[in-house]
């Protein structure tokens, strides 16, 4: 029996989880932006464009035709198909239907595959910086205790880019899985297809999942095309997983649909975990998101040219910043600079120096603490350009006046 006044308790996994760097420094941000002054704020990532016309038609035609009702726990079909499609045309693999589950989101694609893969003691290979969700799902995905994250640090000098070699030295008999993001949040690096092929073959030969997160995988600005994915999955050998969202590539964050692709008992294990929980998406953001995949793809063309803009405008300009090196972003939307020669006694780590940024400039970017990264910050380019130019001003007046040891 309970004593009177003992308050029940959160779960060991609840207790110990940290909300997301990420969550937390757009909160101080917007809390600035409430008092009234004009905050640059390049912490989220999202897309400052909308949801592209046609698709939000579609979403609405498809609340006007009564599509509000449930949807299968795997997805509805033509968006299973939708799925397929897109990764037939964009990057020559062929996934069947069958072997696509629909996902609530990137993240809840990723928390159901890890539930899906991990047990207890399991351990999921993660190349760092990374995504903090990456490692933070893991902990918490495994039923009783989490699974454990192991480490893989990345060099700056290779501009951050995963290695076969890398990930080699990180396998045990315990590993579940291997994460490649690519391109990577927070580092903007692309994997070179004939790492990601050997990573595919090591993932056969020992028998782990090859997680391959492509949400910014439509955002690359480095010459030569889409990876070879068929190859990728052939000699994987069926360990391939794909994890996928319409979020970045369409404007579509808050509709959120994403998706698990990986072979059939995988797919069927990640629909019956969905039965039991979120079931999926709104039926019409599933239409929606049909739509976005099949629709002529000219939007996604603009707005990849868009960001490469922004992306050849603010690269060189932090990495200008004496004290400041950065390696050129080769897809998606951040920097990711290291700005550990500007810590001082003053600013010792860079949760300091983005909090005092954030005070003393109005600007917002997230500490690399949170990507297991201190030294650097994040910042999102998915911004318009006058926000660009006045946020690189105004960093580099920040550092110029808090100098550290940061002179080039
Ligand atoms: N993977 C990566 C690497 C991400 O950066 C994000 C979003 N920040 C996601 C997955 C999930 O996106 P969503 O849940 O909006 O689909």
């Amino acid at each position: 029996m309970k004593q009177a006044g003992t308050h029940p308790r959160l779960a060991a996994r609840a207790r110990r989880l940290e909300i997301s760097p990420t969550v937390a420094m757009a909160a101080k941000a917007r809390a600035l932006k409430a008092t009234g002054v004009r905050v640059l704020d390049f912490t989220v990532g999202e897309p400052d464009q909308p949801t592209p016309r046609h698709v939000l038609e579609a979403g609405k035609a498809a609340m006007d035709a009564g599509r509000t009702k449930y949807a299968p726990a795997s997805g509805l079909p033509e968006l299973r198909a939708a799925v397929t499609h897109r990764y037939r045309e964009d990057f020559h693999v062929d996934f069947a239907p069958e072997e696509v589950t629909v996902a609530v989101g990137g993240k809840q694609a990723l928390a159901l595959l890890y539930q899906a893969i991990l047990d207890r003691g399991s351990e999921i290979v993660v190349p760092i910086p990374a995504w903090p969700t990456f490692a933070e799902a893991a902990r918490v995905a495994a039923r009783v205790a989490g699974a454990t994250p192991v480490f893989v640090p990345l060099s700056e000098r290779n501009g951050f880019r995963v290695t076969a070699r890398a990930v080699a030295g990180a396998l045990t008999a315990k590993t579940r899985a291997v994460v490649v993001n690519s391109p990577s949040n927070p580092t903007g690096a692309v994997i070179e297809p004939a790492e990601l092929l050997k990573i595919a073959r090591l993932a056969k030969k020992h028998g782990f999942w090859l997680l391959y997160d492509d949400t910014y995988a439509h955002l690359v600005f480095r010459p030569g095309g889409p990876p070879a994915l068929q190859e990728v999955k052939d000699a994987a050998g069926g360990h391939l997983v794909i994890v996928g969202t319409v979020s970045k590539t369409y404007c579509m964050t808050g509709w959120r649909v994403g998706w698990v692709m990986g072979e059939k008992p995988l797919a069927d294990a990640c629909a019956a975990l969905n039965s039991h929980s979120v079931q999926g998406p709104a039926t019409f953001s599933q239409v929606a998101a049909a739509e976005a995949l099949t629709a002529p793809q000219d939007v996604v063309r603009a707005m990849a040219a868009e960001y490469r803009r922004r992306r050849d405008f603010i690269h060189p300009e932090v990495a200008a910043v004496p004290g400041v090196t950065c390696p050129e972003p080769e897809g998606g939307f951040y920097v990711f600079p290291d700005v550990t020669r500007c810590l001082s006694k003053e600013l010792p780590d860079t949760v300091a120096l983005t909090t005092r940024l954030l005070e003393e400039k109005a600007v917002a970017v997230v500490p690399g603490e949170g990507f297991h990264a201190p030294g650097f910050f994040r910042l999102s380019f998915a911004a318009p350009l006058e926000d660009l130019q006045e946020g690189a001003r105004r960093i580099a007046a920040f550092l110029a006046e808090h100098g550290g040891r940061g002179k080039k």
